[in-house]
This record gives C-alpha cells, structure tokens and sequence, in this order.
C-alpha cells in the first residue's frame, strides 16, 4: 500500500521500533508467499492526548492513548465564558492532567463555530454558543499557558475526521456525517479526505429552507432545519411549557399529542436533509449520529419516508448508518485531532 522496497520498510520500521511506537506482535505464516510476516503493532500507550469539547457552559474533557481509546474522562461546569477564564481552566486541566499521565503529548480542542489558520495557529472567529465576538486565536492562547501543541477545530469537522479514520481505513472513501443534537452539524468525506471547504464553513445546511410553512428558526427563516430538528426546536414547537427534550421524546412515544406531531415534523426535516445530502454527493455512507438520536428513533418511518420520496430509486438500507453516541465523543474527536496532527 505504501509503495516502498522491502529494504526501506525494514529501515523505517526499525526506526519506529528504536522510538517505541511499535513493537513485534506475533509472526503469520501464509501460504500463498511463503514467507512469514512480522506483525507490527501500534504501542497505543507511547503517547497520551487530552481532548476538549466546549459548550457554552461547560468543558467535556477526554485522555486518550495513540489509537484513540479513552483512558479518563470528565466534565466540568466553566467557571465563566469569556476567553481568559476559559484558557485559564483549561491550563488548570492540563497541570492536573500531566500528573497523571506524563507522556501527555498534546492538547485538541472543538467548539462549535467557525474555526480557521494553519494547524497551531487556528482561530476561532464565531462560536455562538460561547458567545465570543471577534478572532480569537485560542490554539496560541492555550499554548502559550500550557506549553502543550494546541490543535483547535470545529467540533463536526473533528467527528468527521474520527469516523473518517476507522472507515476509510475500512475501504469506505466518501460518506456524509449527519449529527442531531442541540444543534445540527454536518460532514463530508471525499475521496477520502474531510471537506473542510475554501473558508472553513463547508456542510453548513442548518439553515436550509425544507418545510416551507413550517416553523420560523431564531435568524427569521421560515421553515428550516433549525426550526425543526435541534432539540430546542423540538420542544419549543410541542409547545410543552414545563418538558425538556426528554419528556418530550417520552410522550411522543406515548401517545398522538403535540409532542408526537413535534417529533415527527423534525423527522421530515431530518428525511428531506438527508435526501438532499444523497441527491448531493451519493456517498456511500451517512452516517446519523448525535445526543438527539431519540428524534430519528421515533420518527424513523418518517424519515425514511421522506428520503424514498426525494431519492430516485430510493436509499439502499446500507447507506444510512445509525450510530449510537455518547456525549464524551466530541472530545474523542477532539484527542483525534491532536493525534493527527501527530501523525500527519
Ligand atoms: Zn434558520
């Protein structure tokens, strides 16, 4: 796959042995060349990295090892949300966080909102949820108060990039990320490669007009997706003053009230987004994911609906991938960022 001589593997691979990134697993004996292949596996534990996912009022917190697997997890309220409270709670992590794991290598964080700048630069220069005005260039701030290399991206790029790595890896080379939640995110995996787009805003189709006499969002569309889906919007348009999401999500399952009709008014939403995405790109895969699955598990007839009524032909029933999800996987993403950003 690499392309390289025999000679430059053998020479390669001593090196990384020699560093401690690998090491000897168990030799296979095959048949068809003859001769036995060494094994080389990744010694995960050679680096740790410490993943951060921001919300507006709180900070989710991961330590992974190389290949990603959760070592420690946390979550912590923020002390406040302007900028410096924020660098400084999270200096204060990455002192406790060093104690324990001294091959602590370096720091990713994701937010959701419009991150740009080259790798250890970025810039984040909008985060709603924050409430941050102006450029903010977190990667050096965090940096500079840390001593860590600081990788700052946008929290669906970053979920993308993860999911991307097992399935490309798997042989899948196109596939769209789909997540439902507080709020929409959407990714795009082509020829292999996460579409970051020309201005660091590619897949933003939060705001797509799909239900034109529907609902109207907080920016004054009438009828798009964010009017729809987002969880709020789902409470908001049952109209149940006292329930949460969750109540909702309960009495939509119970019965054929407001909360029902609110459900199954996101899932068209949700089918048409989805059709529209495959009428787009046809990838291979859409994966659906996010906090707010209980949304598309309700409603899936719905859904389902609407994607076979705007695809020709249908959806093959492989291509939608409904992954179940836990909230600590944003900041799984964001250790994957630090990662790669190691390894690439
Ligand atoms: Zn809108």
């Amino acid at each position: 796959m690499l392309d390289l001589s025999r000679t430059s593997l053998t020479r390669v691979t001593r090196e990384l042995l020699e560093v401690g990134l690998v090491r000897e697993g168990v030799v296979e004996l095959r048949a068809t060349t003859g001769r036995p292949s060494e094994v080389l596996e990744v010694v995960a534990s050679a680096h740790h990295f410490l993943g951060i996912k921001l919300t507006g009022d709180a900070l989710h917190a991961v330590v992974t090892d190389l290949a990603a697997a959760v070592q420690e997890q946390s979550s912590a309220a923020l002390v406040a949300p302007d900028v410096d409270h924020v660098v400084g709670q999270i200096a204060a992590l990455v002192d406790d966080v060093r104690g324990r794991f001294p091959r602590l290598t370096s720091v990713g964080i994701s937010l959701a909102g419009v991150v740009t700048g080259e790798r250890g630069g970025e810039v984040v220069h909008q985060s709603p949820f924050l409430g941050w005005a102006g450029d903010v260039p977190l990667s050096q701030l965090v940096a500079q108060a840390t001593g860590y290399p600081v990788v700052v991206e946008n929290d669906v790029s970053a979920l993308t990039a993860l999911e991307a790595w097992s399935r490309v890896g798997a042989g899948v080379s196109s596939m769209a990320l789909v997540t439902i939640g507080a709020g929409l995110g959407f990714g795009f995996v082509i020829g292999g490669r996460v579409v970051r787009g020309a201005h660091g805003v590619a897949g933003r189709l939060d705001h797509v007009v799909v239900v034109p006499d529907g609902p109207v969002c907080e920016r004054g569309h009438q009828g798009c997706a964010s009017a729809l889906l987002p969880e709020g919007a789902v409470v908001r348009n049952a109209g149940s003053a006292a329930g949460d999401y969750r109540a909702v999500i309960e009495a939509a399952r119970a019965g054929d009230g407001p909360e029902r009709r609110a459900v199954e008014a996101a899932g068209v939403a949700l089918g048409r987004l989805i059709g529209l995405i495959q009428n787009t790109v046809d990838p291979e895969k859409v994966v659906l994911t996010g906090e707010g699955l209980d949304t598309y598990r309700v409603a899936a007839d719905v859904v389902h609906a609407e994607i076979d009524r705007l695809v020709e032909g249908g959806v093959d029933s492989a291509v939608l991938d409904v992954q179940g999800f836990d909230f600590s996987e944003w900041a799984r993403a964001a250790a994957g960022g630090a990662i790669f950003s190691l390894l690439t």
